[in-house]
């Protein structure tokens, strides 16, 4: 008798742990993954901490504005666009603020930082007018290749304005 009620009991249990497992969100059993796999699912973590810390980062929100998300991938294949856009290169403010020079000013009169050269100066709007963006999102401002040629030129034409130092 006593066989037939461990033997209940067994039944009764695994009918519970085939319930349980069936209501669970996922397998308990760990499946090996292969390397490649695993490297990819590292690189994501890191790229999403990386990501996280750039978002709640305090520094760097000029370049922040333009390029929201951090990856592997390259934004553009012309540095001196991203260079310009989160305002290093050879324009006022950015002189202004080493102390290389005694204003910060563009010869139009306004701030000359890389925003203004780009999508406000008087002196640029011929090329800035082409600009095709959304200006709620900056970032879609650099996505376009055509826009990166764009602003190119006006990096250039900033460039061969701007004194010599
Ligand atoms: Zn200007």
């Amino acid at each position: 008798m006593g066989g037939i009620h461990v033997g209940y009991q067994g039944n009764e249990r695994a009918d519970q742990l085939a319930k349980e497992a069936t209501l669970r969100p996922s397998l308990d059993i760990l499946i090996p993954k292969p390397t490649s796999s695993l490297k990819r699912d590292i690189r994501t973590v890191l790229i999403d901490q990386w990501n996280d810390r750039w978002f709640l980062s305090s520094n760097g929100r000029q370049t922040y504005k333009y390029i929201p998300l951090v990856g592997l991938k390259l934004v553009t294949q012309i540095p001196q666009v991203v260079h310009f856009l989160t305002n290093h290169g050879r324009f006022q403010f950015y002189f202004f603020r080493f102390g290389l020079s005694n204003t910060q000013n563009c010869s139009c009169g306004a701030i000359g930082t890389a925003d203004h050269y780009t999508l406000q100066c008087p002196l640029n709007l011929d090329l800035s007018r082409k600009l095709v963006y959304d200006t709620d999102n900056p970032a879609t401002l650099i996505e376009s290749k055509s826009n990166q040629l764009i602003i190119k030129e006006i990096v250039d034409k900033v460039d061969s304005i701007i004194h010599r130092i």
